[in-house]
Order: structure tokens, then C-alpha cells, then sequence
């Protein structure tokens, strides 16, 4: 049996992997560096440590204690980030709420997290009475003012800003188990109620060690020194990818956006010199076409993007732009990040095989294990075409789905944990993902991969954005439709659309059931709370519409072809 720590070493201090170590060397080195929030505020590293005293001192006389959750409703901003450290470090649990979905899935979450403070930003005031309704045991609420001259509402004990002046500066942060929680949230909930899922301190601080030892190993630019970061994934959505926990943990120039304005994050970028971003696709799409407005510089912008898939046709777009991207893949459960592109040795930066590599998930980052398998959780092979559920282990994954003993055993059958999403695997480790298990369409015996395919569409002459769903059919069971936005005057026709599919089909890069028959215009694809394509709604929207023909009707200006596939 191996020795154990506590045999060999009894004076020896154990070092808790905790939140407030990641402060520990950004502080000598980093004593002035700055975190700017839009164009109202900015500190240096120094005032952020003093400020996050100051919440927990507050906090604290608001009966905050260790254990309890404190829940924040707020844009990205300085405040969100002091909350991300002086809740956690302080034992208790931070809960990031989404503020993006309906009232009463937020209601629903603050329900099973039971707060004893929550943190609120005044536009989401008309939230409070239904939240002080729903959740008995509050005990404090502190209003988010950002700014506005509004009277204090009376059911806030003080303002955020205000109470944080008046605080104590000494608070001390005690060690204790780096085991504790630190973290929870729910997942967006696209089918039924949100999941919680939590993280403990020692989740959270290896996975900023990993995604720093992944930018050594990446064959393009990393996440360093120089950098000047901005999250434009929300802060309420995964700990914006567990990126701030890492840009604190590196010293570097921070800058926080508030709620979301592209034009706003153009100014921001060019007047802090922001070069080191991630978000979803959608996002960059907002910022690119924000940028070609305003004539905003992008060039030497590296943006990591997930959350979904990047088609090739939108990789271009930023790189003809000069921004540098690459893909990360992950979700709710597993922190998030787990895997992040990579270039092969030999590939040219440029070339169109880095292209294709660049938006597909990646290599998965250090720590993480993972595989595909089969129903039974046999391993199938890294060739680059089998396809099965990629199954995960790392030390960050949820443990669990919060109070949901069915879910959790699903999510960690056999002891790995089931991403739901199907994926191939090549020889390199390069993982791709095919398509969510519920996204895939079943056509005529074949699997059509939606996300495969809305890459290929993507590239159509005249289709500026594109879904692919599952729509009934009596002959083929399933059939694909595409629900597209149009580029700017464009005219779509369906020859134009199958165009890039035939040539697809030709290298065999696809089924040939993959071809349509049919597709939609619309004005814009509707979108879940996090900003991805909400997949759910149009099956909803159009999986019924077509079992009764309508599709292709002139509500929605579509083409029927006659034969589904030739
Ligand atoms: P969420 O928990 O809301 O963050 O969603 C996680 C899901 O988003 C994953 O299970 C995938 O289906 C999808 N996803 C995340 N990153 C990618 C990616 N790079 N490519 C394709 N799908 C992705």
C-alpha cells in the first residue's frame, strides 16, 4: 500500500486547493494591473482584493456564513467577479443565476438553492417581489444600482456600492476544505425544468491549472501575459468558462462588458486593446457584423468559441478578418471546458486543413479522459469515423445533478459521464462532435449529423445563418429541414442550397439522405438563453407544420422539392 501524505509529513502545512490561492501570486505581481468595467469603473488588482474584503465583510453581517448560498442576478461586470472570490472564499456557495431565462425557471432555481442573500441589478427589480415571495428564508437583499440615480427600493438592506465603502477592509479569509462547494448553477433547461449542478474549490482551481497547462500545448497563440481579457460568455453561464478564475490567476488586464452591446464590446476592445476572448458562435456573428459597421479593427482578436458548433463558413469570416479562432468544446456539467483545438504538427497556420481542424472540439485538455461508446459502454475506436457517446471523466465534472437522484445515476452510468453528445475521435485525439443524441436526424435507416450538415449549408450561396432539425416524415421517418436567415438582399433557392451538399456527397464527406427537399426563411433563428440555436423550438415550430405540408407555405417563403432523395 502506498504511503499516505499524513505518514510521512505531520508538520507539513496542507495545502487546500481553494479560490483564494488563485490570488495569491497575481498580487505580487500584478499589484497594479487593471479590471475595467465598460466606461463607468476601473481597479487595480490591489483595490479588487480590498473590494472582495469588503463583500465578504458585508456579506457576513448579513448573516452570511459558511455553507449558505448567495445567489447574484447581474451582467459581466467588476461586482460579478469580486462575488466569484468572496463568496467562495468565504465557505459560502455562489450561486450565478440566469438571468436570461423565463421568471419561473429563475424562480424555480432560487426555490431548490434556498439563498440567504441575493445580489440583484436594478433591471431585474421586477423580479423581487415573486423572488421574496417564492424564497421564505432570505435574509438580505443588496441592490445593484450600476449607476442610475433611482431611489434605494425599501425592501434592499443598502446598495452594493455604497455598502461596499462602508465595510470593513480586514476581513480575513479563513483555510478549510478545498473539497467545500464553491459553485452552483442550473443548465439552461432546454428540455424541462433547469438541473443544478455544483463544483467544489479544488474543481474549480485545477481546472484553471489545466486550461494553463492546455495553452503551452496548443500549437497557436495561448493565454498569457500580454493578453488584455474580456469574457463574452456570461458570467451567470459555467463561471464564463472558469476563464476569470484563470486571467486572476495570470495577473492580466481584465475588462468586463456589462450586458451585452456589440457595438459597446467594439469600443471596448479597441480602446483597452483587448486581444484574448471567448464565446459562442452567435457572438462572434453579433461582433463581426457590429465590427463591419462601426469599422472596428478585429485583427490579432484570439477568440476561443464553443458552446456550439463554428462552421467553416464563420471561422472565415472572422479569420479574413485577421482574428485568430479556435474551438473549445464542453457543457454545464463538466465546468465546462474539455477540450480545446489544437494544430497538427506540419499544418500551416492559414491553410484550409487548419480550417477544418480549428472548428471541430479539439484535443481534450490535460486531466481529462475521454471515449466513445457503444449503448453497452464498450470502447469504440479512434479512427475518425466511428461514431458513439463520448463519455468523460476529469477532476472537475459535477458530481452530481442537484437533488435529482434518477438524473445523476444517468449522468454518471458505469462511472463516466455521459455528454449525450455524439462524437468520432481520430487518431491524434482530435474529438469531433457529430450532433447532440437528440439533435440527430434518423432518415431512411442513415444518421444525418445536423451539425455536419448546417456546416455545409453554411456555405451556400446566399444563406448568412442556418439550422438543420428533425421533421417528421411519412416515408423516410425523419427528414432534415433547414430553418435559414438570409444574407443581407439575398435570394435562397434550394438548388443553391444543395449545391455545397452534392459536392458533400460526392467526396463521400456525407449521406446522401443528407440532401433537402425542403427549407425555411426566416428573419432570425431563435436562440436558448446562453445564445445557441434553440434546436427545441423549431422542432416544436416546424415538426408539426410539416406533417401537415405546410412547410415550403408562404408564410414562411420556402421550396418543396418533389422527391426527397434522388
Ligand atoms: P451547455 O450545458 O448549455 O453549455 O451545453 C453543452 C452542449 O453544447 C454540449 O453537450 C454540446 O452538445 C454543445 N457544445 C458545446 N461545445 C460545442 C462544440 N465546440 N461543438 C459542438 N457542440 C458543442
Amino acid at each position: 500500500m502506498p504511503l499516505r501524505f499524513a505518514e510521512v509529513a505531520d508538520e507539513a502545512y496542507r495545502y487546500p486547493l481553494t479560490i483564494k490561492h488563485l490570488l495569491d501570486r497575481a498580487l505580487i505581481t500584478s499589484g497594479d494591473q487593471e479590471i475595467i468595467y465598460r466606461d463607468q469603473a476601473r481597479f487595480t488588482y490591489r483595490e479588487f482584493a480590498d473590494r472582495i474584503r469588503r463583500l465578504a465583510s458585508v456579506l457576513s453581517s448579513l448573516g452570511g456564513e459558511e455553507g449558505m448560498t448567495i445567489s447574484v442576478l447581474d451582467w459581466d461586470s467588476h461586482r460579478y467577479l469580486e462575488a466569484y472570490f468572496a463568496v467562495p472564499m468565504m465557505g459560502a456557495v455562489l450561486q450565478s443565476v440566469n438571468v436570461r431565462l423565463p421568471i419561473e425557471q429563475i424562480l424555480y432555481t432560487l426555490v431548490h438553492t434556498s439563498p440567504g442573500v441575493i445580489l440583484i441589478h436594478h433591471e431585474f427589480f421586477p423580479f423581487v417581489e415573486d423572488i421574496r415571495r417564492a424564497v421564505p428564508g432570505l435574509k438580505a437583499i443588496i441592490a445593484i444600482m450600476d449607476g442610475t440615480d433611482d431611489p434605494l427600493p425599501d425592501w434592499a438592506v443598502g446598495e452594493y456600492e455604497a455598502l461596499s465603502q462602508a465595510a470593513d477592509p480586514a476581513f480575513e479569509f479563513k483555510d478549510f476544505d478545498e473539497n467545500a462547494i464553491a459553485t452552483t448553477f442550473f443548465t439552461s433547461g432546454t428540455t424541462g425544468n433547469p438541473k443544478g449542478v455544483c463544483f467544489s474549490h479544488r474543481q474549480l482551481v485545477l481546472h484553471a491549472l489545466a486550461l494553463c497547462g492546455h495553452s503551452g500545448d496548443t500549437r497557436h497563440r495561448g493565454f498569457g501575459i500580454d493578453d488584455v481579457y474580456m469574457p463574452l460568455t456570461p458570467m451567470f453561464h459555467v463561471h464564463a468558462w472558469g476563464m476569470p478564475y484563470v486571467a486572476i490567476m495570470l495577473g492580466l488586464k481584465q475588462v468586463y462588458p456589462g450586458r451585452y452591446d456589440a457595438d459597446l464590446i467594439c469600443k471596448l476592445r479597441t480602446e483597452h486593446g483587448v486581444t484574448y476572448s471567448h464565446g459562442v458562435p452567435t457572438i462572434l456573428q453579433l461582433l463581426i457584423s457590429a465590427a463591419d459597421r462601426t469599422g472596428t479593427d478585429l485583427s490579432g482578436w484570439m477568440m476561443v468559441i464553443g458552446g456550439s458548433a463554428l462552421t467553416p463558413a464563420l471561422f472565415e469570416e472572422g479569420r479574413r478578418r485577421g482574428m485568430e479562432l479556435v474551438c473549445a468544446y464542453g457543457m454545464s456539467e463538466s465546468g465546462p471546458i474539455l477540450t480545446i483545438t489544437r494544430r497538427l504538427p506540419g499544418t500551416e497556420a492559414g491553410s484550409a486543413d487548419e480550417g477544418h481542424l480549428l472548428t471541430r472540439a479539439g484535443v481534450p485538455i490535460p486531466l481529462v479522459s475521454a471515449r466513445i461508446v457503444d449503448e453497452n459502454m464498450n470502447t469504440l475506436p479512434n479512427d475518425g469515423r466511428t461514431r458513439g457517446e463520448l463519455v468523460v471523466r476529469a477532476p472537475w465534472l459535477t458530481p452530481c445533478y442537484v437533488g435529482d437522484e434518477a438524473g445523476s445515476a444517468a449522468l454518471w452510468r458505469g462511472g463516466w459521464l455521459h455528454t449525450q453528445d455524439v462524437a468520432s475521435i481520430d487518431a491524434h485525439g482530435n474529438i469531433t462532435i457529430c450532433d447532440r443524441l437528440k439533435d440527430v436526424i434518423k432518415s431512411g435507416g442513415e444518421w444525418i449529423d445536423s451539425i455536419l450538415l448546417e456546416g455545409i449549408v453554411a456555405n451556400a450561396q446566399g444563406v448568412a445563418e442556418v439550422a438543420v432539425v428533425a421533421v417528421p416524415d411519412d416515408h423516410w421517418g425523419e427528414r432534415p429541414l433547414a430553418v435559414i436567415v438570409p444574407a443581407f438582399m439575398a435570394e435562397v433557392t434550394l438548388a443553391a442550397i444543395n449545391a455545397p451538399i452534392e459536392q458533400a456527397i460526392a467526396k463521400s464527406a456525407i449521406t446522401r439522405y443528407a440532401k433537402l427537399d425542403r427549407f425555411v426563411i426566416v428573419d432570425a433563428l431563435p436562440k436558448t438563453s446562453v445564445g445557441k440555436i434553440d434546436k427545441k423550438r423549431l422542432r416544436a415550430q416546424y415538426g408539426a407544420a410539416a406533417s401537415d405540408s405546410a412547410i415550403g407555405a408562404s408564410s414562411v417563403q420556402g421550396e418543396r422539392a418533389s422527391s426527397p432523395v434522388s
